[in-house]
């Protein structure tokens, strides 16, 4: 198949939809993917038969509602098309009803005390916006996910919800600037993918990489990324194969996968899309996750989508690129050739560097996962503190702007290359600052913040909602001033949020002691862990912001609260038993084998006056009575954390500073000991595969 014909082929998309549905029918449907209309609830029916009918063509016998719970991964149960007719032979049906609707169990799923285990429906809508299609003989229907007394289980009811906050608002900002021909406005989004690729054999015999995507203890290995020698270098064949598989899987999902290429980190590579509308964004992204695990094992090869699946080198983070865009295809974020003068691209930028400083905590909240507290803050991501990036040149625009300055300007410069059968490059705006947590890069906005692992959704939603509020205001004084004080009322607007949020523009190194210093001095948020920054969910300006546009009420914020508390705590109480699993039934009985072995030895060794192996045996000796004894002291904290749960009616909601506290050092000192033990213990006699063993493997 040629890659034209490839692309999409499994989805219900554009072509499918022409083929198999009557043109009105199409047209509606069309209608509400591409204006954010409802849904003409009449062609559910139609639309529900020229679907199956295009899923039995390409081989499907399921179709399976596709839903993103709380949990991070996704989920659906799957119905086969068959019906019974009374003479005992089958037929394939699927109702309206089917397709629009789906009823699995909410109280298997986390819903943050939303609903009990006898509460248990819930309900999935089908979101027409978001292509159907075809995997593994399933048909899959994006949907949502909500509990039977209408509360968000999922993250793509709050990002549905988000992009109907900023629609009107941003069609209120067009209108007032005379752009009238736009009739729907949304964020797009492309999301940058890291991951890891491990031979799978040698994956499966650590359970710390089976169970928790991590590794739990592993010494550094002598080589790591010291010489910069695997960013953008040369693919591996084996990786080459599996990308082009890939590539090809994802293709054919409609996912319009672009770049590839090799990390900073061995073993490490990203693939980057091509940017969409956010929520189709966002589900393919997801996709892409499943493709990626599930294309790695095909070829013998284990992906890991976790942030930090390596101490001591690179992790893996996901860039969210945001812009925002009408049907038309104006860019709200294009500076265009007179940026000064181009008001929907100063008031675009002033209404993200509002969103940013005003929700710079939820920014921050939408980045946390376990795995990630590992990434931010190490010097190879961002660190802990939200700052924006603009380059000097856009934010000395934005200060002339607000001075009445005329005359800035940001023309592209010439690169001279000094070699004349070189061409001379058009330079950017400005130059790249991989430092920073959200940085303007040149016609969009990156937020750089995010884990490897995460879903895209909740950061969208924050900063559609955040947007949205911004262009809500910047309209309001807008809609009242008239036509002749625009320009000036414009002006003022580029004034006063330079005044109220410049504050969140940082240019310099973000890794840096002194502008943490700094931040701290212009009073920002610095939020170093998960409990602390998952609290912030509940700050009144944020459940304000959230109840105002309808995305979350009070009780959800609650809930979704509780929900990250409890997923902190569960994955480090799993990452606390496995680890001990290793320990205690791996690394203390090698360590101690082999020192008895080393002990029996000795005496022979000492009578030829040979002090080395005495030495050795010391040495071996101590760490391995260190790993015991750490080993017991974790021991101890678990069973304190496990106390603490416990009188909590099972729940881990209340421990999560106990986690963080106690049970993080606790696991962090037996792995230095562990780490220690293995750098001395004969190769031949180490447990399991090494990090060199993992990582470098050619
Ligand atoms: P980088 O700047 O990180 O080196 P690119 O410039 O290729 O890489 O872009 C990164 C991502 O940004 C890609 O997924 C690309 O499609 C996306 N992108 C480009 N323009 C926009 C836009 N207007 N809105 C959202 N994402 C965009
Ligand atoms: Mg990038």
């Amino acid at each position: 198949m040629n890659l034209t014909t490839l692309f999409g082929s499994r989805v219900f998309g554009d072509a499918a939809m022409q083929k198999y549905l009557p043109l009105p029918i199409y047209e509606s449907l069309k209608n509400t993917n591409r204006l954010g209309k409802p849904l003409d609830p009449k062609i559910a029916d139609t639309v529900a038969q020229g679907m199956k009918e295009w899923a039995l063509s390409l081989g499907a016998t399921h179709y399976s509602h596709w839903f993103l719970p709380l949990s991070n991964m996704s989920a659906g149960k799957h119905d086969s098309f068959i019906d019974l007719c009374s003479d005992g032979t089958v037929v394939t049906s699927f109702s309206s009803s089917a397709l629009v609707q789906g009823e699995p169990d909410a109280s298997s799923f986390p819903s943050g005390g939303l609903r009990a285990t006898f509460e248990a429906r819930g309900y999935t809508a089908w979101d027409p916006t978001s292509p159907a299609f075809v995997k593994d003989r399933t048909l899959y229907i994006p949907t949502a996910f909500y509990s039977y007394t209408g509360e968000a289980l999922d993250t793509k009811t709050p990002l549905l919800r988000s992009m109907q906050a900023l629609n009107p608002q941003a069609l209120r900002i067009l209108h007032r600037l005379g752009i009238d021909d736009a009739q729907f406005v949304s964020a797009t989004v492309g999301a940058e993918q890291e991951y890891f690729l491990i031979d799978r054999k040698l994956a499966d015999e650590r359970l710390d990489l089976k169970l928790c995507g991590r590794t739990l203890i592993g010494a550094k290995p002598p080589k790591g990324q010291q010489l910069d020698d695997y960013y953008c270098g040369r693919i591996r064949l084996r990786i080459a194969a599996f990308m082009h598989d890939l590539d090809e899987q994802l293709w054919s999902y409609g996912v319009s996968s672009k770049t590839k290429h090799n990390e900073a980190a061995p073993a490490q590579h990203e693939l980057a899309p091509i940017f969409e509308t956010v929520n189709i964004a966002c589900d393919h992204n997801l996709l892409t996750m499943e493709v990626l695990r599930e294309t790695a094992k095909r070829h013998g090869i284990t992906c890991l989508l976790h942030e930090k699946p390596f101490a001591g080198i690179n992790g893996s983070g996901k860039h969210n690129n945001y812009s925002i865009s009408t049907d038309t295809g104006i860019n709200f974020l294009s500076p265009g050739k007179n940026p000064e003068k181009n008001h929907l691209f100063l008031l675009s930028v002033c209404a993200i560097i509002d969103s940013v400083d005003n929700y710079a905590d939820l920014l921050r909240l939408s980045a946390i996962t376990p795995g990630n507290e590992h990434r931010l803050g190490g010097g190879e991501a961002p660190p802990d503190i939200i700052s924006m990036f603009l380059g000097e040149k856009l934010t000395q625009m934005l200060h002339d702007v607000a001075q009445g300055i005329s005359g800035a300007s940001m023309d592209k410069g010439v690169l001279n290359t000094g070699v004349a059968i070189l061409p001379h490059l058009a330079k950017d705006d400005s130059d790249r600052n991989r430092t920073s947590p959200f940085a303007f890069t040149g016609n969009k906005f990156e937020f750089r913040m995010l884990g490897s692992s995460q879903s895209i959704g909740l950061c969208n939603t924050v900063l559609n909602t955040a947007v949205a509020d911004a262009f809500s205001r910047f309209a309001d004084r807008l809609e009242r001033c008239p036509d002749e004080k625009l320009e000036e009322e414009i002006v003022g607007i580029v004034f006063d949020t330079l005044k109220e949020h410049g504050r969140i523009i940082y240019n310099g190194n973000n890794y840096s002691q002194d502008w943490r210093d700094e931040a701290a001095r212009r009073g920002l948020p610095i939020l170093t862990n998960s409990p602390d920054t998952i609290d912030t969910l509940c700050l009144e300006k944020n459940v304000e912001l959230f109840e105002k546009y309808k995305i979350f009420t009070a009780k959800e914020c609650q809930a979704r609260k509780e929900i990250m508390h409890e997923y902190f705590c569960k994955v480090l109480l799993i990452e606390a038993d496995t680890l001990l699993h290793m320990i205690k039934r791996q690394v203390f009985p090698a360590g101690l084998s082999y020192l008895q072995e080393v002990s029996r030895d000795l005496a022979p060794l000492s009578s030829l006056g040979l002090k080395s192996g005495q030495t050795h045996a010391e040495s071996l000796a101590v760490l391995v009575d260190k790993v015991f004894e750490r080993c017991a002291l974790l021991e101890n904290v678990l069973t304190d954390v496990h106390a603490a749960i416990a009188m909590n009616g099972q729940s881990a909601v209340s421990v999560p500073y106990k986690v963080r506290d106690s049970l993080v050092p606790a696991m962090a000192s037996l792995r230095e000991a562990c780490d220690a033990l293995e750098v001395i213990m004969p190769s031949s006699r180490w447990p399991m595969p090494t990090y060199t063993d993992l990582l470098l493997d050619d």
